[in-house]
């Protein structure tokens, strides 16, 4: 039996969850209101050991540089790049606020948690080749783009991808873009590193606290139940202002909230899993993120991709998310997450979303039973003799997609992307959704800011333009001033000095 405890405390700000999405708004925060007080509760023993964990995403820093997902064809055969023009926008405030902690001495050792790494995208059959060869052509003209390569020439392509260009042996034609400005981020290490800052700047981390409700009080603060699971008692803690940045256990926390913007909101878990490679000589002869094409009836978190990945300084080589079904909410979730967040008031939403996706539901079932051989023969499209030795499977973390009604797709629609929900009065916050995830944390995060202390924007809106000098501006419309972020975080990320692997 738990412990009543009598600590009952009353704080600024409580952060629940020591993921990117808290250690980024935290950090934001301690520099736009240095004296507010922020206590943050996680239940695990460490920072980042969820979906924000190295092995439990893929580290892309998504640009929409190779990923084939946020440029879709009109009915009228062109290219629409609004999506991802937004997502390469939304990365370069990531890129700017991290190098502000960096030059700010916040944080040190960029190379730790970002490398750059050529991204690119890889398509087989005359009619992708011709998708490419247009989606390359209608980004490249865009100056946030710059540098983008394409080529359908074999002996080109062995130059940038050996190890999938080598005994190849079909005739199908087949056609890559390279741009070299990519990168790979360790969004782990970024968070561990956060959390390390918060700490010295006084915010107290508590792990292995699970929140279990949250309550309006009577002021208008939100009273936090919190179970310490080390001491096996409940404590209590009021705050004026919660996030919840609990990744996939934020929804059932939403709904405890009980506010009116979190009901008719509902969650369907994607699992992942990669195959990771044990054999140096093949990681060695690979050094792109190299993004291929969704399968028919496949998610766009599926895309398969074969990634050159740097964990803890050694480089490594992963291949997938091969996608799955899983009840659980978190990787460290119970079986019953999906049918307890089930509730009166998103019923209707679920049961719709589940008739509209029985064929994603299928998909997913199937993924899940696929045996190693099946996975291999998937990774055999990209390297055509790959050896079932040389490679591992591991589980990745667990995405909770947002399932809500919208006007567009009818009731119990799917969603892909992140969405904060919000108390009209700006008292709480959560994350939902996971894509594109991590690498437009910092945006996602000022839009909680923006929605939440709406009346302090004007007081902090220079520190917001001097951690993020693009800050109310499209990079896109400003040309020099695209130039000048693009060399001053390079250059404060380090991004010059790292000299690529040659193979
Ligand atoms: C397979 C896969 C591939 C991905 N690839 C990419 C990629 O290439 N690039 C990219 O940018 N993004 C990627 N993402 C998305 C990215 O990982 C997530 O968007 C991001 O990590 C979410 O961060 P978060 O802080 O919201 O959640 P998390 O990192 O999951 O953190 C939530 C934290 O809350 C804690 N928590 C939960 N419930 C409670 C509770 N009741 N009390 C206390 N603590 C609680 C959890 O233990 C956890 O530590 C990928 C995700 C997956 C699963």
């Amino acid at each position: 039996m738990e412990k009543m405890s009598n600590q009952h405390t009353r704080t600024d700000v409580i952060l629940i969850g020591a993921g990117i999405m808290s250690a980024t708004l935290g950090t934001m925060l301690k520099e736009l209101a240095p004296d507010w007080n922020i206590k943050v509760f996680e239940k695990l023993e460490r920072a980042g050991e969820e979906s924000s964990h190295e092995l439990n995403n893929a580290g892309t820093g998504h640009a929409a540089l190779c990923e084939l997902n946020y440029t879709s064809e009109k009915p009228d055969g062109s290219i629409d790049i609004t999506k991802a023009i937004n997502i390469n926008e939304q990365f370069q405030v990531s890129m700017q606020f991290w190098s502000h902690l960096v030059k700010s001495n916040l944080i040190r050792n960029p190379q730790e948690f970002i490398m750059p790494l050529p991204h690119m995208s890889m398509v087989q059959g005359e009619s992708n080749v011709a998708f490419l060869k247009k989606r390359f052509e209608a980004l490249s003209k865009n100056p946030l783009f710059k540098g983008m390569e394409f080529s359908e020439d074999p002996s080109k392509l062995a130059e940038w991808i050996p190890l999938i260009m080598q005994n190849r042996t079909e005739n199908e034609p087949i056609a890559a873009t390279k741009i070299d400005s990519g990168t790979d981020v360790n969004f782990g290490a970024l968070t561990r590193m956060l959390f390390d800052h918060l700490e010295r700047q006084g915010v107290e981390v508590n792990y292995k606290h699970s929140i279990q409700d949250l309550k309006r009080a009577s002021d208008g603060s939100w009273e936090v139940k919190v179970h310490d699971i080390a001491g096996d008692k409940i404590e209590y803690h009021n705050a004026k202002f919660v996030f919840i940045g609990a990744g996939g256990g934020s929804l059932h926390l939403l709904q405890k909230s009980g506010i009116p913007e979190g009901k008719h909101i509902g969650g369907f878990p994607v699992s992942g899993i990669f195959m990771v490679c044990n054999n140096p000589e093949v990681i060695e002869q690979h050094h792109a993120k190299v993004y291929g094409k969704a399968k028919v009836g496949a998610p766009p978190m599926s895309v398969p991709h074969l990634d050159t990945r740097y964990i803890e300084g050694k480089k490594s080589l992963l291949f997938g998310p091969f996608a799955g079904f899983s009840p659980k909410f978190l990787k460290n979730g119970s079986m019953l997450d999906l049918v307890t967040s089930v509730k009166p008031n998103n019923v209707l939403t679920m049961l719709a979303a589940g008739a509209k996706e029985m064929s994603l539901t299928k998909y997913l079932v199937q993924q899940v039973m696929l045996s190693k051989e099946q996975r291999m023969e998937e990774l055999r499209e990209f390297i055509p003799d790959a050896k079932s030795e040389d490679w591992d499977l591991i589980v990745a973390g667990q995405r909770v997609q947002v399932i809500k009604d919208t006007e567009a797709g009818g009731k119990g629609t799917l969603q892909f992307g992140t969405e904060v929900v919000n108390a009209a009065d700006g008292s709480i916050a959560a994350l939902l959704g996971a894509s594109p995830g991590a690498s437009t944390a910092v945006h996602v995060m000022l839009e909680v800011i923006k929605k939440c202390f709406p009346q302090r924007i004007e007081e902090w809106e220079s520190k917001i333009k001097e951690m993020i000098p693009s800050y109310g501006v499209r990079l896109m419309d400003h040309p020099e001033l695209l130039e000048e972020v693009r060399t001053s975080t390079a250059e404060a990320l380090e991004l010059n000095k790292k000299q690529p692997v040659h193979n």
